[in-house]
């Protein structure tokens, strides 16, 4: 089975070797497949993330309860409702240096006794603006010039509260199942192929 989707789409950051696995997360979600199973390149990992990695997942020598994961239609998921306009470019795909500091998000200037440093007020010390047409413009790294970004919005899924852009994705995956009384931070899954962590999202934010 091609994953490759779960780095372009889900984590969008290059996934890397531990131990015999592939490993893809963004600090949000961590999803890990055996090495064997994934035929892309693998960067490796640094001893820090190894031993954070290895705290990180529940240990399922003790049972854990799993129900299957809910289907898109059962959780009232609109695909794409995720989207909405990417705060850096404002939906402009594109950005520009900001003439008004240059590109250094900091505007200097001097009396005759001292020198000062405040905030560009133009970009608000961003260095880039949304598509200027004074400067050379360059696609928005933020959301690779679609002008769109992931936006985190709450969906529930039996006792936990998750990013409905993940819950999509994990009722994509086939056989998933999720656990039923995670952690206070996350909550672990398991699918044909892999399994991984999500982390769970608090209503007050
Ligand atoms: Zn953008
Ligand atoms: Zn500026």
């Amino acid at each position: 089975m091609d994953f490759s989707w779960i780095y372009k789409t889900v984590v969008r950051i290059e996934p890397f070797r531990w131990q015999n696995y592939a490993l893809f997360t963004n600090g949000s979600i961590l999803i890990r497949l055996p090495a064997q199973n994934y035929n892309g390149e693998l960067e490796s990992c640094s001893p820090f993330h190894s031993k954070r990695l290895t705290d990180l997942f529940p240990d399922l020598s003790h049972r854990i309860s799993l129900k299957p994961f809910p289907s898109t239609k059962s959780l009232g998921i609109e695909p794409g409702s995720w989207l909405k306009e990417c705060p850096k470019c404002k939906g402009a795909g594109k950005v520009a240096q900001c003439p008004e500091c240059e590109g250094e998000g900091v505007v200097s200037w001097e009396t005759a006794y001292h020198e000062y440093e405040a905030t560009c007020q133009t970009c608000w010390g961003d260095k880039l603006l949304p598509g200027d047409s004074r400067a050379e413009q360059m696609e928005c790294a933020d959301c690779s010039g679609t002008g769109k970004s992931v936006w985190i919005t709450p969906c529930q899924v039996y006792d936990s509260v998750i990013s409905t852009f993940y819950a999509y994705h994990l009722s994509l995956l086939k056989g998933c199942k999720i656990q039923i009384n995670g952690t206070e931070d996350q909550v672990y899954f398991v699918f044909d192929g892999g399994d991984g962590i999500v982390m769970k999202i608090s209503l007050e934010d």
